[in-house]
């Protein structure tokens, strides 16, 4: 049969070898979807099944309500969460879900991990926020749904195209970006930066934050008004969203009187 949607349908295929490839997830474990919000369509990866086995035909497409336009397998159990995100975060167009090693202990530690670095403050200018834990009730519902209000909740007052991955308390990683191309590569860093931090608090439990003039260095040449290292044309926040956050962010790096830093 021939597929309208063959390019939207490639593109999440690609971004699902991509997590495997990079050693994010192993048998079936992780998800990516593609968006096109011309047509309001997503792919998304059928049902565990292993990446090896995955061709772009068994990718599902659905609507932003979960209405499957095409495909004949069950789309991931995660769908519900991706949906949510596409609906709500404007202007992406790719999500990723994985449980990668190092960005999951964060997660199950419930902490947001602290910006120790360069690497982490090219990506983001504030610690990976991390959720709060799913109550009760919540994972009584409707779990994947439930999942992505646990995100949109920690993202109240966030700007997502700056900050492009969030920790699911428990649980693991979601990263996003303009593509699921770029939604792979937040992974990725993501988990990278996730190594980092774990390396640098298991040398110096103390280790302090980056410093916040450092930190604007790095986020803004890349990010800034004033971008200047590769294209970076990423979303921008408004004036008043960028002075509070700076403020937030200078907030965020005062050590605590026994010189720890604090957490947020
Ligand atoms: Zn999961």
């Amino acid at each position: 049969m021939r597929s309208n949607h063959r390019e939207l349908k490639k593109r999440a295929w690609a971004a699902n070898l991509e997590i495997a490839k990079r050693g994010l997830a192993i048998y079936n474990f992780g998800n990516a979807s593609a968006f096109d919000p011309e047509v309001g369509l997503v792919a998304i990866k059928p049902s565990g099944v292993a990446y090896q086995d995955l061709s772009v035909e068994d990718m599902i497409v659905l609507d932003l309500e979960g209405k499957i336009v095409e495909g004949r397998l069950r789309p991931s159990s995660d769908t519900r969460t991706h949906l949510m995100l596409f609906r709500e975060m404007r202007g992406i167009g790719g999500v990723v879900h994985t449980h990668s090693t190092y960005a999951t202990g964060w997660a199950q530690a419930a902490m947001p991990i602290p910006i120790l670095g360069t690497t982490h403050a090219d990506y983001l200018d504030e610690d990976v926020p991390c959720t709060e834990l799913m109550s009760a009730e919540a994972t009584a519902g409707d779990y994947e749904a439930e999942t992505g209000v646990q995100i949109l909740d920690c993202f109240r007052g966030r700007d997502p195209s700056r900050t492009p991955m969030v920790l699911v308390a428990g649980h693991g990683a979601f990263t996003w970006g303009k593509s699921a191309e770029q939604a792979v590569h937040h992974a990725v860093v993501l988990e990278e930066i996730a190594r980092m931090a774990f390396v640098t608090r298991a040398i110096a439990p103390a280790a302090a934050r980056l410093p916040e003039h450092l930190v604007r260095k790095h986020f803004d040449r890349k990010h800034g008004a004033d971008a200047y290292y590769g294209q970076g044309e990423r979303g921008r926040a408004s004036d008043g969203e960028r002075s509070r956050r700076r403020a937030g962010a200078t907030k965020r790096q005062r050590p605590s009187r026994n010189g720890r830093p604090e957490e947020i």
